[in-house]
């Protein structure tokens, strides 16, 4: 399909997991639909999946499921 910031037609649909938030907040979203261009190298959402990412941080204690999670964390700087 066509990509959406430079217009090539190398966008394609793929799946993506990601956490937002931290501590308490932090919720991890799986198969996020995603459109990754192949031709500028960008990935983004749509705004319907924005909405939708928005809508499950707001509702994660009632859409999550509880899972134990091992979550790690990088102890040092980039520098
Ligand atoms: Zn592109």
């Amino acid at each position: 399909m066509k990509c959406e910031l430079c217009g090539a037609q190398a966008a394609v649909d793929k799946k993506t997991t990601k956490s937002f938030g931290r501590g308490d907040s932090l919720v991890i979203i799986e198969n996020i639909p995603i459109i990754h261009c192949s031709s500028c190298h960008e990935s983004y959402l749509t705004a319907d999946t924005a909405r939708e990412i928005d809508r499950i941080r707001k509702n994660r204690r009632s859409r999550g499921k509880a899972k134990r999670v091992l979550v790690a964390s990088f102890t040092k700087s980039a520098a």
